[in-house]
């Protein structure tokens, strides 16, 4: 079987219902920087809310937090961002001046069977120049003067925060290793090479937990995470067949990882990171207990024992989780001769459940409407559409992924029922009203 979703089909459904677009427009954009509208928000409200509900209303180990942006400089000396967060860079010496990152280049060279050693330019063939070391942070400054005294970080990963918090979190939320702290907001990095859309861009947001474990249980937790986090993807409506664990090989480690699996989604641009899920050993709270001079030891009030707590991180992308649902849900299928596009998304991260369509704009069915409407919106997001031909309105919530939709015509104003559509067998079923919003919540359960 082939698949029907193209990266360009789902941008442009993207940009024509308002889920997501390039940002700055109408200045003419600004490299991989993209907003998102009405649908987009809300599709990402509920992903973000469906991890939270797995990290903290399903388990009692781990606590919330939500750190600063700017966090004082030195985070950065300690993590190992400023020495070693970077990319190498080289640039083409030929025609087409154009950027790449090596690293890239050189994965893409073995894949195709080619001479890492011997790279060329991919666009214009050129030679290219001697690798150059990138760092990804952003820089800004505090203060009126923009001098190195002033210079702050807009933090690249949302984790650090999280080993700066580690001590006063483990004091006033009764935890003990094992727990976790878990936290949701934006990164920034300086990515150079083109993003594909929403999966690589300069400011993206994170969903990052930390679990604190003792050393001796570093691995079983590794195990008990990797395990966890591919059912929450397979739980969010993704094909079990597109979802993959890759560890990493001793090259690809990064400074701080002991062993690091990624889950991997097969996008259109082919298997890419979705998620990843390292076992970072002791080393951030031993790098902060360093530089900042506090000490980060756990001391287990029975045994009286004394340890750095080891970590294991999942860390995921919540543009590249909103990425693999849109591509995953995307399909095309005819209706009546005519084709159709739908977004087959799990009820769960519907941005709308259901939308209340009167047939005619007369013989009482706009009103009726309005009351089935205002019922449903007190218990579900709900969309309420009077505009154009019904096929048109169908149409529209087939392609924002909306699971289902009321219909109220003739028959309802006389006998309160309504038929129920399904987005993705286009069944019907005549239902009363005042049966609705319960079956409906049933069915999106
Ligand atoms: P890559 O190798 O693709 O650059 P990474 O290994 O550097 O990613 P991590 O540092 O492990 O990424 O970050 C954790 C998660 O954050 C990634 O799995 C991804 O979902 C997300 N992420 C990282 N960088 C970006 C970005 N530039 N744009 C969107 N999401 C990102």
């Amino acid at each position: 079987m082939t698949d029907v979703a193209t990266m360009e089909k789902i941008v442009s459904l993207c940009k024509r219902r308002g889920l997501i677009f390039p940002a700055s427009e109408i200045y003419g954009g600004i490299a991989n920087t993209y907003d998102y509208g009405h649908y987009g928000v809300l599709l990402k409200n509920n992903v973000v809310a469906q991890w939270w509900k797995a990290m903290i209303q399903e388990r009692d180990d781990i606590v919330a937090l939500d750190s600063a942006i700017v966090q004082h400089p030195r985070t950065w000396e300690a993590s190992g961002h400023l020495a070693g967060f970077t990319d190498p860079l080289v640039q083409c010496l030929g025609k087409c001046k154009q950027r790449f990152r090596e690293d890239h280049l050189r994965e893409a060279a073995i894949e195709r069977g080619e001479d890492p050693e011997a790279l060329r330019c991919p666009v214009c063939g050129g030679e290219l120049s001697e690798p150059r070391q990138f760092n990804l942070m952003f820089e800004t400054h505090v203060g009126p003067a923009a001098d190195s005294a002033s210079t702050v970080y807009l933090r690249p990963e949302t984790a650090q925060g999280i080993f700066l918090d580690y001590k006063t979190t483990l004091q006033y939320s009764r935890k003990r290793p094992p727990f976790g702290i878990a936290q949701v907001g934006k990164s920034f990095r300086n990515e150079i090479t083109p993003g594909n859309f929403i999966f690589r861009t300069l400011e993206f947001e994170q969903m990052e937990m930390e679990f604190f474990v003792p050393p001796a249980e570093a691995q079983q937790w590794h195990e008990h995470w990797l395990e966890q986090r591919m059912e929450w993807y397979a739980g969010l409506g993704i094909d079990r067949e597109k979802l993959r664990l890759r560890p990493h090989g001793a090259d690809e480690l990064s400074h701080y990882s002991s062993a690091t699996s990624d889950i991997e989604y097969l996008y259109p641009i082919g298997w890419s990171e979705l998620e990843g899920i390292a076992n970072r050993g002791d080393f951030d709270l031993r790098q902060h207990q360093e530089h900042s001079g506090e000490k980060l030891e756990y001391v287990d009030q029975q045994t009286k024992e004394r340890y750095l707590p080891h970590v294991i991180e999942p860390a995921a992308g919540l543009g590249r989780t909103v990425l693999a649902l849109l591509c995953d849900a995307y399909d095309e299928d005819e209706q009546g001769g005519e084709q159709r596009t739908v977004l087959r998304l799990h009820p769960k991260v519907a941005p709308i459940k259901v939308a209340v369509l009167p047939l005619l704009r007369k013989d009482g069915h706009p009103e009726l409407a309005r009351e089935v409407y205002e019922e449903l919106r007190r218990r579900m997001s709900a969309e309420y559409d009077s505009g154009g031909h019904i096929g048109k309105r169908y149409r529209r919530q087939d392609e924002i992924g909306t699971p289902f939709a009321v219909t109220i015509d003739h028959q309802s104003v006389e006998d309160h029922t309504v038929t129920l559509r399904q987005r993705d067998s286009l069944q019907q079923d005549r239902i009363a009203i005042a049966d609705l919003a319960g079956e409906l919540e049933e069915r999106i359960r």
